[in-house]
């Protein structure tokens, strides 16, 4: 399954991540030397403010297989995944947590599985997900299966970043001009031949997760927003069927009063009224707002992320580049 010329690429984001760098780099190494896999070890340190660049730096000293892509400032997860994937060279590249939660073990499998089955891409599927709490799990579940439904393209459910993805792949990839990029939604964009793979997530090799639930929250609604017109559909939809209902109460005003005589009565329904509605316009707007604040981050065409040093990069070495 090695052929010679055949280079895997390991792509880890990490922020923050002093306390398991070493360990992620050791355990990934043994498992990809112990199957004689070539690889590539890209870290992405995503303007961390802990010792990490330090470690960083130490593990691409010792080896050239290691290569560090420093951010000028945290500009988050996906601009990190995505810069490494523009700078990999590998024939397959691999996208991995730093904390370890996605198994570097399933590494082999995944690549012996691609070629097998002439697949681009392997997407792993989480059976189980330890050490993480119900609100996380819970969340992670229905929102899964929310942007499933609402989304254009097919989007596997309880599926991450965690994937191995073909060269073909990843030139499609990084062809791609959107600047906010929902990767996992992308790569389900780009096509071919896609296979899952279960495994069961771990929990974090050690310090905590740095998806906050402000940070989940907008890297939902990017999600959504990003691969789904359905929303705004649905706002209409509310909107019209409101309107009916307005016009089906109007009708019921005037039967009362006209024909039965009776008084009309009960502030308190007309407020209920009101503030339903007036919650329903302002969620309506609120959705619109998302999808042009989603255009206006386009349009501004700013870059995804502002690499600051780049590490064991032979060509480029130590100049300050900006994609
Ligand atoms: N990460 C990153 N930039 C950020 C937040 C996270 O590069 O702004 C990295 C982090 O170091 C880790 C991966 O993205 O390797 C996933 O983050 P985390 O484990 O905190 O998220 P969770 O697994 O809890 O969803
Ligand atoms: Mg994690």
């Amino acid at each position: 399954m090695n052929a010679p010329d055949m280079l895997l690429s390991v792509i880890v984001p990490c922020y923050n991540e002093e306390r398991v760098l070493e360990a992620t780099y050791s355990r990934i190494r043994s498992v990809l030397d112990s199957k004689s896999i070539n690889w590539e070890l890209i870290f992405i340190n995503d303007g961390s403010t802990d010792r990490s660049p330090q470690i960083l730096d130490d593990l691409a000293s010792r080896d050239p297989k290691v290569f560090i892509l420093h951010f000028s400032r945290n500009f988050g997860h996906q601009p990190a995944v995505s810069a490494g994937l523009h700078e990999c060279k590998g024939s397959y590249a691999i996208i991995l947590d730093a904390d370890l939660q996605d198994p570097p073990e399933c590494i082999p499998e995944m690549l012996q599985l691609a070629q097998e089955q002439k697949a681009e891409v392997i997407y792993g599927v989480r059976r189980q997900r330890a050490g993480e709490s119900l609100f996380k799990k819970l969340s992670a579940k229905l929102y899964y299966r929310t942007i499933h439904s609402l989304s254009e393209v097919p989007l596997p459910l309880d599926t991450g970043d965690f994937r191995l993805i073909s060269r073909r792949v990843i030139d499609e990839f990084c062809a791609l001009r959107e600047k906010n990029k929902y990767i996992r939604g992308l790569i389900s964009w780009v096509g071919f031949k896609q296979l899952p793979f279960a495994y069961d997530r771990d929990s974090r090799y050690a310090g905590n997760s740095h998806y906050s639930l402000s940070k989940m929250i907008g890297f939902a609604t990017r999600g959504i927003t990003y691969f789904s017109k359905k929303p705004l559909l649905m706002a209409t939809n509310l909107g019209l069927f409101c309107v009916l209902v307005g016009l089906g109460l109007v009708v019921y005003v005037f039967v009362s009063k006209y024909y039965f005589h009776q008084v009309v009565s009960g502030w308190a329904s007309l407020l209920i009224t009101i503030v339903f509605f007036g919650g329903i316009q302002l969620l309506s707007i609120g959705l619109l707002g998302q999808y042009l604040g989603s255009i206006f981050d386009e349009v501004k065409d700013r870059p995804e992320y502002i690499i600051h040093r780049k590490i064991n990069f032979r060509e480029i070495d130590q100049k300050e580049n900006s994609v």
